[in-house]
């Protein structure tokens, strides 16, 4: 195809490496972003071995891996009773390269916005997108707020996260949110440097410690610490006090004082939450949806970043092999469109599972999932899972 003109609204990890692919095909991009200055948003999160695969065609594996740190394992234990409950280990897979990375947001951030910065790509900052207007030709402008129109465009790419102004509102937000932190990485305080670990009580109570390795330039290590709450109690959280919080969370997980004890103001943590919803039609004339603009979700099986990678990368590849832009987006999507609905849902079945008020999912958790779940094949199930590979995603994009 020849050298599009394309604007990308958002520099999250779907709108950088999107732009760094597109770029690299030759096509000419500028990135939209209403901050000033770029900033990432949140703690911790994990890559999985399918946003692995993107960020080393990227050539930022070796970068994440110096930032990041590498995970072989989830493990989680029913607080009161010590009871295993979850303990997914990546070697299960059977693959030398299979892991995860837990890697500070910042860190994700500043390994794609340097790189696209070192390639000369135009990023127009302080650019409130609000909308897109069609225009001749299949062509299609940005419309920022105040109503000043960019472009047009061959093709906008929206990458403007779950609340994106480019698509029409669909989904839910979930009745639970989480209270998150990044502190320094208790040192010998029994945590595992190679595992998330989670405890939980019932389904309404969970507290969960992920390694993230390094910010960029700084030598310690550092953990994300989250707590689950549901967002119609933050109020009372915050009325209660820290110190109530505290004594709460090590009463569940005494090991965790290690990093209360680094947390002296309520500012220490973000509270996040999360919509549930996918876009039926994620194109449309001169425009495509990637990562949370076109499906978010809770958390709970660590995909979404992954996802938004995967999306840029189907992007990217489409737009090399189809003969027109209206095609490349078709193609594009048909490739994530099942991996992406079977993540919706798996997230949608497990979510409350582990963040409810059920009394009967948690008991289930515990006394029959649990057990089950250390036997084969349900051992490699579970570490597919948690990888993203069910659905089989990488085999349209990676051959
Ligand atoms: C607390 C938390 C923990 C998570 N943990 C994990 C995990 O372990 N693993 C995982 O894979 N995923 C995780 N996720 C999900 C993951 O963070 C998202 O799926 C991912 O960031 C989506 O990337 P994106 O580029 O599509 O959107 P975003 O990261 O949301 O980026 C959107 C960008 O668009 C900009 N923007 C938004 N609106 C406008 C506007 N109107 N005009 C201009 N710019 C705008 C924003 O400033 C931002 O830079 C987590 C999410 C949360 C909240």
């Amino acid at each position: 195809m020849q050298r599009l003109n394309i604007a990308i609204a958002g520099c999250g990890p779907a709108g950088l490496a999107s732009a760094l692919l597109l770029h690299r095909d030759g096509h000419h991009v500028t990135l939209f972003e209403r901050f000033d200055a770029p900033r990432p948003v949140g703690s911790g999160l994990m890559i999985q071995p399918t946003g692995f695969a993107v960020l080393r065609e990227l050539g930022l594996d070796g970068a994440l891996l110096d930032h990041g740190a590498r995970v072989d394992r989830l493990h989680g234990e029913a607080g009161s009773s010590g009871r295993v409950v979850l303990d997914v280990r990546y070697a299960a897979l059977g693959k030398r390269a299979a892991f995860g990375v837990g890697v500070h947001r910042a860190a994700l951030f500043t390994l794609l916005h340097q790189a696209v910065a070192a390639e000369g790509i135009a990023i127009e900052t302080g650019c409130a997108v609000a909308g897109s207007e069609a225009g001749a030709g299949d062509r299609r402008a940005l419309v920022q707020e105040g109503g000043r129109q960019i472009g047009p465009f061959d093709l906008i790419v929206d990458a403007l996260g779950t609340r994106t102004p480019l698509a029409p509102p669909c989904g839910r937000t979930l009745a639970y949110g989480a209270l998150w932190g990044t502190l320094d990485w208790p040192e010998n305080a029994g945590f595992d440097p190679a595992a998330l670990e989670q405890r939980y009580r019932r389904a309404n109570v969970m507290v969960g410690v992920l390694p993230v390795g390094r910010f960029p330039e700084e030598a310690r290590r550092q953990a994300a610490l989250f707590w689950s709450l549901r967002a119609d109690r933050l109020e009372a959280w915050r009325a209660a006090g820290l110190d109530a919080w505290k004594a709460e969370v090590a009463a569940l997980w005494p090991a965790t004082r290690a990093l209360l004890d680094q947390i002296h103001s309520a500012d220490q943590l973000t509270f996040a939450r999360y919509a549930h919803r996918t876009l039926r039609t994620p194109a449309e004339t001169g425009m495509i949806h990637i990562g949370d603009a076109w499906h978010s979700a809770s958390p709970q099986l660590g995909q979404g970043a992954n996802m938004a990678l995967l999306d840029a990368h189907a992007l990217a590849q489409a737009l090399r092999q189809a003969p027109d832009v209206a095609t490349a987006l078709s193609d594009a999507i048909a490739m994530r469109r099942r991996h992406v609905h079977l993540y919706q849902a798996l997230t949608a079945l497990f979510t409350p599972v582990y963040q409810s008020d059920s009394h009967i999912l948690p008991f289930v958790r515990d006394r029959i999932v649990g057990p089950l779940s250390k036997l084969w094949p349900a051992t490699r199930i579970q570490a597919a899972m948690v990888s993203g590979l069910i659905g089989d995603p990488m085999r349209p994009l990676f051959g």
